[in-house]
């Protein structure tokens, strides 16, 4: 497990648009953060710095004592689920949990081990030799999780992953991501635009505009406030 800290974290994008102005923010290990703002705000911005998918260009993220920028891919124990699940189409469920672990040379009973045990977390057990166009919206969230759970990382980043489902499925996955989150004891960074989903999930709020951290706290004290 590691914590994350962001200390005065800045992005200007190369057409000289600031994005992020400056960001401090601590998340303790195990903690589940939840940036939430309008569209625009830098949440995306924020989380791909953290991700190491886009430069910094001022301040430092350090995850777990390292300094993101000085880590190296390969060693970034980071995982990512996207708003778009990003499943390899041609690939099974089984394949596209197992292709990350593969490609880092990691034995292949131990490889079954993580996928199995992902699979029963995640009850997508039976769907194990299918394509992901042969699964719902729903399952397909589920290999999105699975692969990113089978990594262990020290950190989980999620880009709005459930806005691509339907209301009813949306709220059944933000109880299950948090039981989960629970279970798994991972810190966790999560970008939403919904403020019930940011509110059920969240260990600490970060209200973000315009680039900047406009409050922060938890739900309580931030949506309780005459
Ligand atoms: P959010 O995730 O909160 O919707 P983003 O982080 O995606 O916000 O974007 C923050 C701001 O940065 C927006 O105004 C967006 O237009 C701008 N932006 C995002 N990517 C780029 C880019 N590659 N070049 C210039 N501006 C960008
Ligand atoms: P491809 O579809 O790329 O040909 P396979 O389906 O043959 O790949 O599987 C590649 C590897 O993953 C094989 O070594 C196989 O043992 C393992 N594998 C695939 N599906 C399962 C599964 N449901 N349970 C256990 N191992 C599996």
């Amino acid at each position: 497990m590691a914590g994350v800290i962001l200390r005065d974290v800045r992005k200007i994008y190369p057409s000289g648009f600031e994005a992020i102005k400056g960001i401090g923010l601590e998340v303790g290990d195990g903690q589940f953060c939840v940036l939430v703002g309008p569209s625009g705000c830098g949440k995306s911005t924020l989380l791909r710095m953290v991700a190491g998918l886009e430069t910094i260009s001022g301040g430092e993220i350090d995850i777990g004592g390292r300094i993101v920028n000085q880590i190296e891919p390969a060693e970034r124990d980071i995982a990512m689920v996207f708003q778009n699940y990003a499943l390899y189409p041609h690939m099974s469920v089984y394949n596209n949990m197992a292709y990350g672990l593969r490609n880092r040379g990691m034995a292949k009973p131990e490889i079954d081990t993580r996928v199995q045990e992902a699979a029963r977390i995640l009850e997508i057990g039976p769907m194990l030799d299918r394509k992901p166009g042969q699964l719902s919206g729903g399952q397909r969230q589920r290999v999105a999780m699975g692969r990113a759970i089978v990594r262990q990382p020290k950190v989980f980043l999620f880009d709005e992953p459930l806005s691509n489902l339907d209301a009813k499925l949306r709220i059944a996955m933000r109880v299950e991501i948090r039981k989960l989150q629970r279970r798994l004891n991972t810190t966790s960074i999560y970008v939403t635009h919904d403020q019930l989903e940011a509110m059920t999930l969240a260990d600490i709020l970060v209200v973000m505009n315009g680039g900047q951290v406009e409050q922060i706290g938890n739900p309580l004290e931030i949506y309780q406030k005459p």
